[in-house]
């Protein structure tokens, strides 16, 4: 049942949080996602996803634990797995790297494969110009968490305007920056200095390390994307 407001004021907080809802949904992936130990999900997925940046240098659980969350994960790790379970891990494995969960994430991939091309090179282009992902990938930080958070909280500038949507696709010639006022920040300043310390960035990105800005060149090929995962299973999942 509906309550029914009783005054203006709970009528229009209730319509705020509604049209926050749909908001959130149109944006993609705000409301819920993992908040979770996320070295968990290195162990699930078999491999280190770098989700925190350093953690999984130093100390991933998956370095001392070999084998799968749960119970009866031990069995689990060598055991051979059928073709649905290949599929199903290698799209969660890349959902869980861009960090969204299954909406938007099949959401992403149905724009791709309305777009011309490959569809699976065409969802990771889409993942790949995801703002929060160049914010990453320019040197922001190292740690994609921690890029979604500026993002989210206005501290990154697209072409000179504040942009805090992390699923804001950035497009050649785009320009990135961290807001003047956010430069002072010792925290940011720390991550910019070492991530720029032995950064390889791909060829379609440029930084600019005195005024930490970065520009988008062109648009990525396969090769230069960052998603270590055979798009093609992900493609043969959906597309049963
Ligand atoms: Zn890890």
């Amino acid at each position: 049942m509906v309550a029914v407001p009783e005054n203006h004021a709970e009528f229009k907080t209730q319509l705020e949080k509604k049209l926050f809802n749909i908001y959130s949904e149109l944006i993609g992936g705000c409301v819920s996602r993992y908040t979770g130990a996320v070295c968990k999900l290195c162990r699930r997925e078999g491999t280190k996803l770098f989700l925190k940046g350093e953690k999984c240098f130093s100390k991933c659980i998956l370095d001392k634990r070999k084998e799968i969350p749960g119970q009866h994960g031990k069995g689990r790790f060598n055991r051979k797995q059928s073709e649905y379970a290949k599929r199903l891990r290698e799209k969660q494995k890349l959902r869980r790297m861009i960090g969204i969960s299954e909406k938007p994430f099949r959401h992403n991939f149905e724009l791709a494969a309305r777009q011309k091309g490959l569809t699976g090179e065409n969802l990771l282009l889409l993942l790949e110009t995801r703002l929060d992902n160049v914010t990453q990938r320019l040197g922001f930080t190292i740690s994609k968490v921690a890029a979604r958070q500026m993002v989210l909280h206005g501290h990154i500038l697209v072409n000179g305007k504040s942009v805090n949507i992390p699923s804001f696709r950035v497009k050649p010639g785009d320009q990135v920056v961290l807001k003047e006022s956010s430069r002072n920040n010792p925290v940011f300043k720390r991550w910019w200095e070492q991530t720029h310390q032995n950064l390889t960035l791909p060829s379609w990105l440029e930084s600019n390390t005195a005024d930490y800005s970065g520009k988008i060149k062109n648009l990525p090929s396969r090769a230069e994307m960052s998603f270590p995962v055979n798009e093609q299973l992900i493609v043969e999942l959906y597309s049963k």
